[in-house]
């Protein structure tokens, strides 16, 4: 077989900038060995995340010109909501500022104290938004998704049985929507099965509570449907993203993941009623409903990004080139969660550096490591984002996994760039007894992890 190549070719180029070892010492020093507090512009390749980060094509920049920036009934909307319509059958298009003011419009009229929203696994801003609202979020992942050396088609399937169990047990009146994320972020990018859908479905529809998609990663999702689940490789990335929508009621995304742009998002709904009440939350606090936060070219280029990444040879390389830098990792015997999800590939940083314990942070240490040496950036994902304090004791109680995430941004780093990124790890690895542990020396009240300071322990 040949190479997998890019489906695009280079019309624009934007320079990266070369510092030397010495010079990252400084800067990260300075940076309180967290790479978040590090400028982009010191970073050589940036794998912090995929979201926004996304290089947009000619027809994207072409459209941005193009945009139609009337205050209200902007020709922009009428595309972006035709090509949503489109691919969810959804009536009611609300565009909004980013993922998360989908979720804050959905999550302030659906709960409240004493509600509960199951999912496969929450992200971070839907269960803030939920926690927000005094309701509970609550993860009910297949047993499969939370073995990260198991290796399985669809690990970001919701566990169905646990589903019926714990609606029975917290009563359907409690229950406003059940929800899907796809592919399931917080689990390693791990795709839902199209059955997995239509069961969740089958179970909410049972006590008449709706379904939800989180469809931030919907194209990704429908791609390894397409290679992975019997009785799809012959239907079209459109058909398989249209069956999927269909089984749900709702949605929320964040177009800076797959719609291919650097901001936006959209609310989609069938219900009438419970549309009028969220635009006219909308309205209140986005803007009016045919913008709703964003410039009319931020629509257009949503629009022609949700058709360009439905292409399956752009889906093709997209999820190649990330299963490319696990497989290169993987052969150096470096653990990562298996198989390589779709946006990112997620160290194991436990069985990476067993000497490292938690409370010393062994994901801070490979971050801070392949900054060091290959200026490329990471995010830990572990004891320095999720570890919570005892109130009793003030131990440091540490997440089920210590994880360090390389998410790979869309479009924008070519093949010689990942290989790079394989040899720094692989490199690290090699003399990984030497890494060291780090401790806080501050840390904010909540979500330490952008603003922490820490220092090497010797
Ligand atoms: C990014 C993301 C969100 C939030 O979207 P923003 O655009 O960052 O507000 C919600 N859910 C999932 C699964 C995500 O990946």
């Amino acid at each position: 077989m040949k190479t997998i190549i890019e489906p695009f070719r280079i019309k624009s180029v934007e320079p990266i900038r070369f510092t030397t070892r010495e010079e990252r010492e400084k800067i990260l020093k300075d940076a309180g060995f967290n790479p978040f507090l590090i400028h982009a512009d010191d970073v050589l390749i940036d794998l912090l995340t995929d979201s926004g980060t996304s290089a947009m094509s000619s027809k994207q920049w072409s459209g941005i010109m193009d945009g139609d920036e009337s205050y209200a009934g902007s020709r922009s909307f009428y595309r972006f909501e035709e090509m949503v319509k489109k691919i969810t059958g959804m009536e009611f298009i609300i565009p909004t500022h980013q993922g998360r003011a989908a979720e804050r419009i959905i999550f302030s009229i659906a709960g409240g104290p004493g509600k509960y929203f199951p999912n496969n696994t929450h992200f971070d801003t839907t269960r803030a938004n939920i926690e927000f609202s005094g309701a509970e979020a609550v993860d009910l992942l297949n047993e499969t998704g939370k073995h990260p050396e198991i290796r399985a088609d669809f690990k970001g399937d919701m566990n169905v049985e646990a589903l019926d169990k714990f609606i029975q047990e917290t009563g359907k009146e409690n229950i406003p929507l059940v929800m899907l994320t796809v592919t399931n972020n917080s689990g390693g990018g791990q795709p839902v099965s199209m059955k997995n859908i239509r069961e969740v479905k089958e179970v909410a529809s049972k006590y008449g509570i709706p379904l939800f998609l989180d469809a931030c990663r919907f194209a990704e999702n429908a791609y390894f449907i397409k290679i992975r689940e019997e009785g799809y490789k012959d239907k079209s990335i459109l058909e398989i993203c249209q069956e999927m929508f269909s089984y749900a009621d709702g949605a929320t995304m964040s177009a800076k993941k797959d719609a291919l742009v650097n901001i936006g998002g959209f609310l989609a709904l069938r219900n009438s009623d419970l549309a009028m009440s969220c635009r006219n939350l909308l309205i209140v606090t986005e803007g009016f409903p045919t913008y709703g936060g964003l410039a009319g070219r931020d629509l257009e280029a949503v629009a022609q990004g949700l058709e360009e990444v439905m292409d399956e040879n752009y889906l093709h390389y997209r999820i190649r080139s990330t299963e490319y830098l696990g497989e290169k990792m993987l052969s150096a015997g470096i653990p990562i969660i298996e198989p390589p999800g779709g946006h990112a590939i997620y160290i194991d940083a436990k069985r990476f550096l067993p000497h490292i314990p938690p409370h010393q942070f062994p994901g801070q240490s490979i971050v801070c490591e392949i900054y060091l040496d290959g200026g490329v950036r990471a995010v830990e994902i572990g004891s320095v984002m999720f570890g919570k304090y005892d109130k009793v004791t003030g131990k440091l109680k540490s997440p089920a996994m210590e994880l360090v995430r390389l998410a790979i941004p869309r479009r924008v780093y070519t093949q010689s760039h990942i290989d790079y990124v394989a040899e720094v790890l692989i490199e690290a690895y090699e003399y990984k007894e030497k890494l060291k542990g780090y401790e806080i020396t501050y840390e904010a009240p909540m979500l330490r992890h952008f603003t922490a300071r820490f220092k090497q322990i010797n």
